[in-house]
């Protein structure tokens, strides 16, 4: 990795757009909320992942995913409010439903869409913070705003409250210990809801768990266009009691990295056989820790995005 002068480069285009800000780009507040972060977590202050998790607001600017998912930030954040008409956002402690516009437009029609096939309304969990970035816990990508995960729980019928939205636990479909679909929870329903998911156009790809992948290729009304919408639903660690959807990159943002298309097909023969076997879930030799991402490891234009007031 080549070493950057970062805060030289914050200050820089602090200085380049005329903001006078402090040293390190940020308001005082936010500089001193970062030092917390950062002694609280044994992080060091110029960790990525402390510099954006201080932010508490968006930034102020065109919308625009910068980077790539696992690799970037987000300007012009937008917050998905927190109640709709088919859909509750959970976990409210944590600030993270924020996303690109386009993020906010998909989940609206996506959950219209689900009701109208008999999901009572979505539950939504994390999706990025307020200018994107690496997070303190949790989440490798949910970087640039396109990222958003969705409970496997159906949504109650009435508003829930703040504390439930904390205490309350979604339900694992997958009986973890053999890898198996856990068919006392899975439903048909469920099947309906990220084939509905998938169907949308702007999505990419959508993560589920490999039992759970199985269980939509068995899935004996999987539709016509069933290779369209179930080769995007990729089988991958976790993601039992939740699905993690993710868009492509929004047409007109050259700074967007979008992932290499998925292969063509359903994705229901070898790859799936692979993820059904011992291999992916053999231990892994223990490695040395890595070091956390600097903002010199993100694109260069993540500092102004951290630095506009
Ligand atoms: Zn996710």
């Amino acid at each position: 990795m080549v070493a950057r002068p970062v805060w030289g480069l914050a200050v820089g285009l602090a200085v380049l757009c005329g903001l006078g800000l402090p040293a390190h780009g940020q308001s005082t507040a936010e500089e001193s909320r970062a030092e917390i972060v950062a002694a609280r977590n044994g992080l060091p202050a110029d960790a990525a992942k402390v510099l954006f998790g201080s932010m508490t607001q968006p930034a102020p600017l065109a919308a625009r995913s910068i980077g790539s998912y696992a690799r970037g930030c987000l300007a012009g954040g937008v917050a998905m409010p927190v109640n709709g008409p088919a859909w509750q956002v959970m976990r409210l402690s944590r600030n993270r439903n924020w996303g690109h516009p386009a993020l906010i437009a998909y989940l609206e029609r996506f959950a219209e869409a689900a009701r109208r096939d008999g999901w009572p309304g979505l539950l939504i969990g994390d999706m990025s913070q307020p200018r994107g970035g690496p997070m303190l816990t949790g989440h490798a990508s949910h970087q640039i705003g396109l990222d958003a995960d969705i409970w496997l729980l159906a949504m109650p019928q009435r508003e829930l409250l703040l504390q439930e939205r904390e205490s309350i636990s979604a339900v694992s479909m997958v009986r973890m210990a053999t890898r198996e679909i856990d068919t006392r929870v899975w439903t048909e329903a469920h099947a309906r809801l990220i084939r509905r998911a998938a169907s949308d156009a702007e999505v990419a790809r959508i993560f589920v768990h490999p039992a759970i992948k199985k269980a939509l290729c068995d899935w004996k009304d999987g539709g016509a266009d069933r290779a369209r919408w179930l080769g995007k639903v990729r089988p991958w660690y976790g993601h039992n009691y939740h699905f993690h959807v993710r868009l492509a990159c929004p047409a007109g943002i050259a700074d967007c990295k979008d992932q290499d298309r998925p292969p063509e097909g359903d994705g229901c023969g070898t790859d799936l056989a692979w993820w059904l076997g011992p291999e992916p879930w053999k231990p892994s030799p223990p490695s040395p820790p890595k070091p956390p991402m600097k903002l010199a490891d993100l694109p260069e234009t993540c500092a102004q995005v951290l630095a506009t007031p």
